[in-house]
This record gives C-alpha cells, sequence and structure tokens, in this order.
C-alpha cells in the first residue's frame, strides 16, 4: 500500500464502515462516552441504507422504537424521535399512524445522525488494516490512522448463486443493485428468483410498473409458498437481550439447528406487503380482467441459467415432483440473500481470526472476534453472528443493545446499563436455569 499521511493521536475505537449497525456505536459513544475517542471509516460520500433497495413502498420489518439508540438510551440525542422534532414533523407523524416506517425515512434518519456525528468520516474507505507493536494501522483513502480496537461493520455481500455468476450483468443482477440505474422493463420478460422481502419488494413494484409494463412477469420460490414473517408476540422474545445471551452459551450444533428452525421469524415476507400484494393481484387479474401477465411460482428451486439470444434460459426444479421447467427471460432478478464475506482490507489478519465450521468470525459474548492477536486489542464485529447469537444478530431489533455490550466492553466498564427483568418464556430447563442465568 503506498504510504499515506499518518493522522497522530490513537482512537480508541475504529469502526470499519458506517452502516447502522456502526453508526448506532458511533451514536452512543458520542452522547454517553464522549471521553471514549472513536472514528467510523465510511466509504460512501453520503450515508445511505442499502440504496440499491431504496424501492417505492418499502418498509421496515422493525418498529421505530428500535432506532439506533432508544432501546439502551432513550435520553439520547441521535434517537429517531429527536429526529421528528427538529424535522418539525413529530405531530403529522404521530397523525400518520404508520405501522412501520418507509425505508427512505429509516435511511434519512441514518443520514440525519450521520451528519450530526464528528467521528463519523464519509467517503474514506478503509484499504488495509495490519497490527503493529502499536495497534491497529488503517489505511484509508485520506490518511493513515491508529486504533487500539477495531468494529468490523462493512455488512454482507449479495449473493448469487453461482451459476449465474458468470452471467452477472445488466440483465442478470443482484436484487441489492436494482436501483442503482434507472431500468426499463417495458414489453421485457422478467424473471426474479427468491420469495423473501426482497423479491417480494421488487414483485409489487415490477407489477405498479414502477420500470415499466413488462411483457410477462415470473417470481419464482424454492419456499414451498410466499411465506409470512412471524412478527407475533412469542417469537418476537427471540429479540431480546435475554434470549440472546442464552443462546451464545448454547453448543455450536444446537444453535445451527435453533437458526435453522428459526428462519422465518427473520426472512418472512411481512403480512402487510403479502396483503397489499394479493390485493394488487385480485384487482389487477380478477376485476379489471387483465390477461394474467405476472405468475407466482413457489416450489421450484433455480438450478441453471443459460444465455441464449434473445435472454436467458432459466431451469428450475419442483419441489414436489422434481420435475424441471423452463423459463425464458429478458432480465433475471436475484433475490437471493446475502453472505458474510472478511472484507478486503483485513487480510493481513484473516490467518489470525478464528473461524467457524461455516468459516464464520468465532464471536464471544461481547461480540469481540477470537484471534491470535494481543488481548489488548480486540477486534469486534457486528452483523457476524446469527450463528454465535441468534436471528436478531443480523437485525436493527437488538441494535442498540449490543452497541451498548460493545462500548461497556471496550471501556471495561458499565456504561449502560443492560441489567433486564426475565420474561414471560422459561427457555431451558429447570435444572439449567442457574447456568443460563450466570450467562446472563
Ligand atoms: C434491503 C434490506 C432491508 C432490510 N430491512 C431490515 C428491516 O426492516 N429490519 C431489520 O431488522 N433488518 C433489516 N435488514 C437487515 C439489516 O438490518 C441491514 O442489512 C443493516 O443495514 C445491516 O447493517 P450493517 O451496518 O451491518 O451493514 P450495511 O448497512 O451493509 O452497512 C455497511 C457499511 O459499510 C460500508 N463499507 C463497506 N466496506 C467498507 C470499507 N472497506 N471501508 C469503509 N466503509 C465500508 C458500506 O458502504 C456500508 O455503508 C435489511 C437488509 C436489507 C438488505
Amino acid at each position: 500500500m503506498p504510504d499515506r499521511p499518518i493522522h497522530h493521536g490513537a482512537f480508541d475505537l475504529a469502526g470499519l464502515g458506517a452502516g447502522p449497525f456502526n453508526l448506532s456505536i458511533a451514536a452512543l459513544a458520542d452522547s454517553h462516552v464522549p471521553t471514549l475517542r472513536t472514528r467510523f471509516f465510511e466509504r460512501r460520500e453520503t450515508l445511505s441504507w442499502h440504496p440499491g433497495m431504496l424501492l417505492p413502498d418499502t418498509h421496515l420489518q422493525t418498529g421505530f422504537l428500535k432506532d439506533l439508540v432508544t432501546a439502551v438510551a432513550p435520553d439520547s440525542p441521535h434517537s429517531f424521535l429527536n429526529y421528528l422534532v427538529c424535522h418539525r414533523r413529530f405531530y403529522r407523524f404521530v397523525n400518520a399512524e404508520l405501522p412501520t416506517l418507509s425505508r427512505a425515512e429509516f435511511s434519512d434518519y441514518l443520514r440525519w445522525v450521520g451528519g450530526r456525528l464528528s467521528s463519523v468520516e464519509t467517503g474514506n474507505a478503509v484499504r488495509e488494516v495490519r497490527l503493529d507493536l502499536h495497534g491497529f494501522r488503517l489505511s484509508c483513502d485520506h490518511g493513515s490512522y491508529r486504533a487500539r480496537h477495531l468494529c468490523l461493520g462493512t455488512g454482507k455481500a449479495p449473493w448469487l448463486p453461482p451459476f449465474a455468476e458468470a452471467l452477472h450483468g445488466p440483465q442478470c443482477l443482484h436484487a441489492a443493485e436494482i436501483a442503482h440505474v434507472e431500468r426499463d422493463f417495458t414489453g421485457q420478460r422478467v424473471a426474479i428468483v427468491g420469495g423473501g422481502q426482497s423479491g417480494a419488494d421488487i414483485f409489487i413494484n415490477a407489477l405498479r410498473g414502477h420500470w415499466g409494463r413488462p411483457a410477462e412477469l415470473n417470481w419464482l420460490s424454492r419456499r414451498r409458498n410466499f411465506q409470512p414473517l412471524d412478527e407475533t408476540a412469542f417469537t418476537n422474545e427471540y429479540f431480546t437481550p435475554e434470549y440472546t445471551r442464552g443462546f451464545h452459551g448454547l453448543p455450536e450444533e444446537i444453535r445451527e439447528r435453533e437458526v435453522a428452525a428459526q428462519k422465518l421469524a427473520s426472512d418472512g415476507i411481512t403480512p402487510a406487503a403479502l396483503q397489499a400484494l394479493y390485493r394488487e393481484l385480485y384487482h389487477r387479474f380478477d376485476v379489471l380482467g387483465e390477461p394474467r401477465w405476472a405468475r407466482l411460482l413457489p416450489h421450484r428451486s433455480a438450478v441453471e441459467l443459460r444465455r441464449q439470444r434473445p435472454g436467458f434460459h432459466l431451469t428450475t426444479e419442483h419441489g414436489l415432483s422434481g420435475e424441471r421447467e423452463t423459463f425464458d427471460a429478458d432480465v433475471v432478478i436475484f433475490a437471493t440473500g446475502f453472505c458474510s464475506r472478511l472484507p478486503e482490507c483485513l487480510a493481513p489478519l484473516a490467518g489470525r481470526l478464528e473461524r467457524d465450521a461455516r468459516s464464520e468470525l468465532v464471536l464471544g459474548a461481547h461480540f469481540e472476534a477470537r484471534w491470535d492477536g494481543p488481548a489488548s486489542h480486540r477486534l469486534y464485529a457486528v452483523n457476524a453472528g446469527r450463528h454465535s447469537h441468534g436471528i436478531a444478530e443480523p437485525q436493527l431489533s437488538l441494535m442498540a443493545w449490543r452497541s451498548a455490550t460493545i462500548l461497556n466492553h471496550a471501556c471495561g466498564r458499565e456504561v449502560f446499563d443492560l441489567g433486564d427483568d426475565a420474561g414471560p418464556i422459561v427457555w431451558q430447563p429447570f435444572v439449567e436455569r442457574d447456568a443460563w442465568a450466570r450467562a446472563i
């Protein structure tokens, strides 16, 4: 790496990325631990929340009280409520009685908080991180910096099925990039692969003609049906600090099993989106009698994609009969989720970080990655603990609690009181209850 100007004075904690998860740490540190020297480096010039998926009529799956700070510091000036008050729209927000925020509003809230924090530097990507005798050294676009601890918050990478990778381009794309450029699907055959929330968001926008009126719209899903997010009260108990702390103490194979069984608590489609979708289909095709140019095709696993002129030839396997079907499409959009990937800038440290069987970082109870480096320098990681801390970890729900856990640990004292009363569910057998309580 070419030498860059060194900024003197080390930070206690440096963040890689300023998505919502690291931004939450930045916001809490700013208001509650001003003595902690922090700096968060964000490669984007302007903070924005998954800009490639900022589509009309898309909403959070999470309530607005679960913002960057409120769950642990309701007195923080960086709360969503303060954002509303400062924008003079508190009463109108209340009158609107929104079930959840739009993604556009949440993204604007993040941008507003980031703009108030001197610790957040936008337009300054981290290119390389090394460890020397003085701690971590970060080489960024606009200089080099030193830090005692790091917090990895660079998010996840879009995942394409391997058979589609070689064909990736303007007509064969991942959902995460759909809003990056202007698109026109008028008269085109469009296929969407993936039956989660992103697939639903794209399908309804395509149906409503956001990119023009396609000739044909096929939405394929491996799942048995277009399944709802389970957001009922007892399921939401998975999204509590108590459950998450206890979960971390379970053996790895049990955690794997539970995460798989809880899939629809985090990866389903909101009932509101499903209902909107159904009503739109009913109105268009049953009431107005349009020929059915949009089809929902569950129980199909995409297994192969070939280029043909024009467009693509997509092959699927049926979940009930095993039969293969083929679909011709001019545009194929993969709403196939995201995967964990260590960012390139951490390559010099990659060999020192412990990984589990899935090659994911092994995280301790305070979200510190296990590694063979000195104990005086820690690398925390956010959005990396679905298998260590449970399905709530990659979600917004516990973001403020996790940030406070990390800050308490980094400071070596209890800045935030994270004590919690026991909930209504007794998760563990009574004999193990004491051990579970000790883990908490
Ligand atoms: C479309 C979408 C909608 C979602 N909706 C919800 C929801 O409603 N509720 C919920 O609980 N969860 C939701 N999630 C899941 C999760 O809450 C979000 O993905 C969340 O944004 C994760 O935050 P993050 O900070 O870890 O990562 P990201 O938001 O991905 O942010 C990572 C940041 O790091 C920056 N970065 C990357 N590399 C570098 C580098 N080398 N140097 C500097 N900066 C870098 C990136 O530019 C980016 O700004 C959603 C996810 C997606 C994709």
